[in-house]
């Protein structure tokens, strides 16, 4: 097989990490695969180098910020290269300028455009690993760019998806997806496996075991993604098209997101126009509104809620407030203490009955849902952040995920 292998900070965080890394890699190598190996910074890195920056000045030149953070994955290549070929296995670090990993768009948040390979498939083809750095890029101006946090998971999967690999293996400090986080709910299951409209309901919904542009990726090029432990073996669990063979289970995984925010603007006029007059102004300062729901009218006004992240929300508050001295005697408040939980699964598709379970297991427990919305294999609701916890550990039972 052709396969892609990144590991994250966590895996190479430090020289004995990176020589236990050198000797899964080697293995792998071993057995007859074709290895090329994406890697983040070591262990916090990134963050030390932000701080670093911060230290100097207080808001960095953007080109020279991104030219300091592609350091840190420059670091963990050579180091990897260079313990690779100490256990006698050929191997060649890469940067993004080297390559190129060619990318568009503004710095710290660079979008990827274009992998060269041919030096990649040369390495291949000589029994030599690739170890390629993640999270980096080159402007068309030839300049360093990155990717956005966590960027490297996107950078493997489009290396993947360049190379035409068999599989993409994300290794990280967790042995798979689970049902929902075991920190929460010690009954979590791992799945086995996921598709790809699954992990991108879970990833968009608050679980991180991956980060959701790369499943986006991963999706739109059909790459098949398998998340395994960089610590303990096992078979991980693979993310791939739904095929129309297997059963998909009803609910496949709660995941749930802690900072959200609410704010609802009450006794709006039920008029055209009104839900842009209060909203547009908070699209405007580039603040992301998630779920947005207006209840039915009550003599000529509506109730407008809708929730955005909790660090955006005094800004959004303010905003918002602002618009609504235009929209005669509508009122506006705010709760920053709410949380989203979202079940999801394919199955939902093709069963009745899944939101009934929900709303039934909320109600025996006196729980407040204060927005609901769906899409056609996830249903989302939003409760007091006090209740999430025991919220999601008695859905996980009610479905069956215990
Ligand atoms: N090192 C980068 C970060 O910490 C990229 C990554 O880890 O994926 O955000
Ligand atoms: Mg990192």
């Amino acid at each position: 097989m052709l396969i892609v292998r990144k590991y994250g900070g966590t895996s190479v965080g430090s020289a004995a990490r990176i020589a236990a890394v050198a000797g899964q890699v080697t293995e792998l190598a071993g057995q007859g695969h074709q290895v090329a190996v994406v890697v983040s910074a070591m262990g916090d890195t990134t963050d030390r180098l932000l701080d670093l920056a911060r230290e100097i000045a207080p808001t960095p030149d953007v080109r020279e910020l991104d030219a300091l953070l592609a350091t840190g994955e420059m670091v963990s290549t050579a180091l990897l290269a260079m313990a690779l070929r100490a256990r006698g296995q050929p191997a060649r670090s890469w940067n993004a300028l080297q390559l190129p990993i060619e990318t568009s768009g503004f710095a710290g948040r660079a979008r990827l455009e274009r992998i060269g390979v041919a030096g990649l498939r040369e390495d291949l083809a000589r029994g030599l690993v690739p170890v390629v750095a993640g999270f980096q890029g080159r402007a068309a101006n030839g300049d360093l760019t990155t990717i956005g946090r966590g960027g490297s998971d996107t950078t493997a999967v489009a290396l993947a998806a360049a190379i035409g690999a068999d599989e993409c293996q994300i290794l990280t400090d967790v042995d798979g997806v689970y049902t929902t986080d075991p920190r929460m709910v010690p009954q979590a299951r791992r799945l086995e496996r996921v598709s790809f409209e699954e992990m991108l309901e879970l990833a968009g919904q608050g679980s991180r075991v991956l980060h959701l542009r790369s499943v986006e990726c991963a999706a739109r090029h059909g790459v098949r993604l398998r998340v395994l432990s960089s610590f303990t073996p096992g078979p991980g669990t693979l993310i791939c098209r739904e095929e129309s063979t297997m059963e998909a289970p009803l609910v496949s995984g709660i995941a749930f997101n802690r900072d959200e925010a609410a704010i609802t603007v009450a006794d709006v006029p039920d008029r055209p126009g009104m839900a842009h007059a209060l909203l547009a102004p908070i699209a405007a300062a580039g603040i992301e509104i998630d779920m947005i729901v207006v209840n039915a009218p009550r003599g000529g006004r509506v109730d407008l809620t809708f929730t955005v992240h909790r660090d955006d929300f005094r800004q959004a508050l303010e905003l918002c407030s602002a618009a609504a001295t235009g929209c005669d005697g509508a009122r506006v408040s705010g709760d920053p203490q709410v949380a989203k939980l979202a079940i999801v699964g394919s199955g939902m598709r093709s069963h009745a009955g899944v939101a009934a379970t929900l709303f039934a297991t909320l109600a025996a427990l006196a729980i407040n849902i204060r927005l609901v919305s769906t899409s056609e294999i996830k249903i989302s609701v939003l409760v007091a952040e006090a209740e999430l916890e025991r919220a999601v550990r008695a859905l996980h039972q009610a479905y069956g995920l215990d």
